[in-house]
């Protein structure tokens, strides 16, 4: 009888959501990987990273130079009535702050945090009329991170736990680097490059992309697996004749060679090279469900690469993972650092992590994050390994955070009682 009467743990309710951009120095990125020194090799110095402006001479030169950073960090913090807070993080920047607080954070406070899959959807539908896609996805993303990381705080265990336990023991993780042979050196089980040159590059530049690829093949060796990233930069002409080239060089994958909405551009390529060894993955790009059944639906490619911090979060991502597990597609997430590691840890489909090597000419390893979590785990030895904390193990530095739609707490107060003693009336019904 005791029991306890059957009674459940009492959860406190969330109390307020916060939204912050990083005023970092420019050698930390924070969140977003892009927001980097000049002089960086991910803005394409001094070797050029083809990307989808390669085309316009004037923005040629580097990736910076059109604003592939203007956004930057987006930090989003939810704090629970007993104090607890949970963090996530994504790119949004000043406008990633006003979708928070001034539009989502009504479907957050005073719920049940628990209640994620209510949330989600509620911020989803209320965003249709301008998100689907971009910047108010990559916001619903950075809350229902927090709110995982709330979670597992409340709970006292890791994400990974709260998602089913540990599928596998131990996460191996390649490296995306300018240098994959210091990648080999520091453990990586894979290196993965930056294609150089795109269409606007003519001939001469697809002999340069192959003499490039042909030269790392030569300094790492035959056995180690070499990978190429396309960031949306090609054609399904070009992405053809490039893998077909780098196919006997050993190219294990290539990458997001077409812009995310090429659909029957990726079902082209994927026809064309049906015979060939190089496997296709795409997908850093896409958003929410919906997007990936387009690619599934098409089975253009091998392996789907989720950016867990800007595809809709930990509660979409897994949705995403279910439907792939069942077309016999991977999941490999594009970079979100503990995001990424969490989930994969979750599921059998996700075999390998990436890890973005963030220092200046990728000859060491620097946390993803740069300074925003001072304790965030670092891949060691070809290994990913998550140290035993609750939510996603991270202790936010706030040192360089500002709140640029800061919300008075009785403003908060009364959004959060709003759901918190809202009552339905509803009459039993079929509800369809
Ligand atoms: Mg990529």
């Amino acid at each position: 009888m005791a029991a306890a009467e059957g009674k459940t743990k009492i959860f406190p309710r969330i109390k307020c959501v916060r939204a912050y951009v990083s005023e970092s120095k420019p050698e930390d990125q924070g969140a977003d990987c892009h927001d980097v020194e000049d002089t960086h090799w991910i803005n394409g110095y001094p070797t050029p990273i083809a990307n989808p402006m390669s085309g316009y001479e004037q923005y040629a030169s580097t990736r910076k130079s059109w604003g592939i950073n203007a956004l930057g960090t987006l930090v989003v913090e939810v704090e629970a009535d007993d104090g607890t807070c949970g963090v996530g993080v994504t790119i949004g920047g000043v406008p990633g702050c006003y979708i928070v607080e001034n539009h989502l954070s009504r479907f957050v406070e005073g719920q049940d945090p628990r209640d994620v899959e209510l949330m989600w959807d509620q911020m989803f539908r209320a965003t249709l009329n301008y998100g689907r896609k971009g910047l108010p996805i990559q916001c619903i993303s950075a809350i229902d991170l927090a709110l995982w990381d709330l979670l597992g705080k409340l709970r006292n265990e890791p994400v990974y736990a709260l998602l089913g336990g540990k599928t596998k023991q131990r996460l191996p993780v390649y490296s995306t680097t300018a240098r994959p042979d210091i990648a080999k050196q520091l453990g990586f089980v894979g290196a993965k490059i930056p294609c150089a040159y795109g269409p606007s590059d003519g001939d001469e530049g697809l002999k340069k992309n192959v003499e490039i690829f042909k030269r790392w093949r030569e300094t790492v060796g035959p056995d180690f697996p070499l990978m190429l990233d396309c960031y949306m930069a090609l054609t399904v002409p070009y992405t053809v004749k490039l893998a077909r080239a780098l196919e006997p060089l050993g190219l294990k994958w290539i990458e997001e060679f077409l812009p995310p909405d090429s659909y029957d551009g990726y079902r082209e390529v994927r026809e064309a090279l049906r015979s060939s060894t190089v496997l296709l993955t795409t997908a850093e790009h896409e958003y929410s469900r919906y997007g990936y059944q387009l690619l599934l639906n098409s089975k253009c490619v091998d392996i789907l690469q989720p950016d867990i911090s800007w595809l809709g979060g930990i509660t979409e991502a897994r949705r995403i993972v279910a439907m792939a597990s069942a077309n016999d597609v991977l999941v490999i997430p594009h970079g979100s650092s503990i995001y990424s590691y969490h989930l994969q840890y979750a599921f059998r489909n996700c075999p390998l992590a990436e890890f973005i090597n963030l220092s200046p000419k990728a000859d060491k390893i620097v946390p993803y994050f740069g300074g925003l979590f001072p304790d965030e785990p670092l891949p060691s030895n070809g290994f990913i390994d998550l140290p035993d904390r609750p939510g996603f193990g991270v202790t936010l530095c706030k040192d360089s955070l500002r709140r640029p739609f800061q919300r008075s707490d009785e403003e908060s107060r009364a959004q959060a009682s709003k759901n918190a003693t809202y009552k339905s009336q509803e009459k039993p019904h079929m509800p369809f």
